[in-house]
C-alpha cells in the first residue's frame, strides 16, 4: 500500500463505519451511494476524488463539521462507500480482539474470524458460518456478538483515519434519511 505516505501527521489509525441498523437491501445500483455522496458534497464534507481507481472520496472544505467536537481540518483522510448486493463483514481489518466465543463450547473464535477475513480465497457472504475448531459447532457471521460492534452489510460508509468518532447529530439524521434506515456506528481501530 502506498496510501500510508499520504496520511497527514496526527491522524489516529481509526476508521468509522456507518451501517444500516437491521435489514437493508441494495435496491438499485449505487442509488443510495449517490444520494449520500451528493448530500455530503453539498455540505462541503466531501470535496472530490482521493483515489479514482478505488473510488475513494476526499474531504471537502467543511469536512470537520462531520464531527460534533472540534477537530483539526480535515478530520478524516478519505471516505469509502460500499453498496452492493453481496454483503460484507465489517470491520474487516480490526486488529484487536473481537471477543467472539463459540456458543456451544465457549472457545474463542477470534483467530478463526481473523483467518477468514484475511483469506483472499474465502467467500464471505450472508450465509457464511464460522466453524469452531474445538468442537465443530458453527454460527453465522451475520449473527456474531462480541465486545466490538460488527455487521454483515450491503451498505456502509467508512470514514478512514478519523480524528473523532463523534458524529454531528444533524448530519447523522440527514444521512439516515437518505439511506432510509437508522445508522449504527462501528469503530475500527487498526
Ligand atoms: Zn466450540
Amino acid at each position: 500500500m502506498t496510501t500510508t505516505e499520504r496520511v497527514p501527521r496526527g491522524f489516529a489509525e481509526t476508521n468509522l463505519y456507518l451501517v444500516p441498523a437491521g435489514q437493508w437491501e441494495a435496491l438499485q445500483p449505487r442509488l443510495v451511494s449517490q444520494r449520500v455522496t451528493g448530500y455530503l458534497e453539498s455540505r462541503g464534507i466531501l470535496g472530490g476524488v482521493y483515489d479514482a481507481e478505488l473510488g475513494w472520496l476526499s474531504p471537502g472544505e467543511h469536512a470537520r463539521e462531520l464531527f460534533s467536537e472540534s477537530v483539526d481540518h480535515p478530520g478524516f483522510e478519505y471516505l469509502i462507500v460500499y453498496e452492493h448486493g453481496v454483503a460484507q463483514f465489517v470491520p474487516n481489518a480490526h486488529t484487536g480482539r473481537f471477543g467472539i466465543h463459540c456458543k456451544a463450547c465457549g472457545a474463542s473464535q477470534d483467530e478463526a474470524l481473523h483467518a477468514l477475513l484475511l483469506d483472499p480465497d474465502a467467500n464471505v457472504e450472508a450465509g457464511t458460518r464460522l466453524a469452531c475448531e474445538a468442537c465443530g459447532a458453527s454460527q453465522p457471521l451475520s449473527g456474531l456478538h462480541g465486545k466490538v460492534e460488527m455487521a454483515m452489510t450491503c451498505f456502509y460508509l467508512n470514514f478512514c483515519n478519523v480524528s473523532s468518532t463523534r458524529l454531528a447529530p444533524d448530519i447523522l439524521r440527514d444521512l439516515e434519511a437518505r439511506v432510509g434506515a437508522g445508522l449504527r456506528l462501528i469503530v475500527e481501530r487498526l
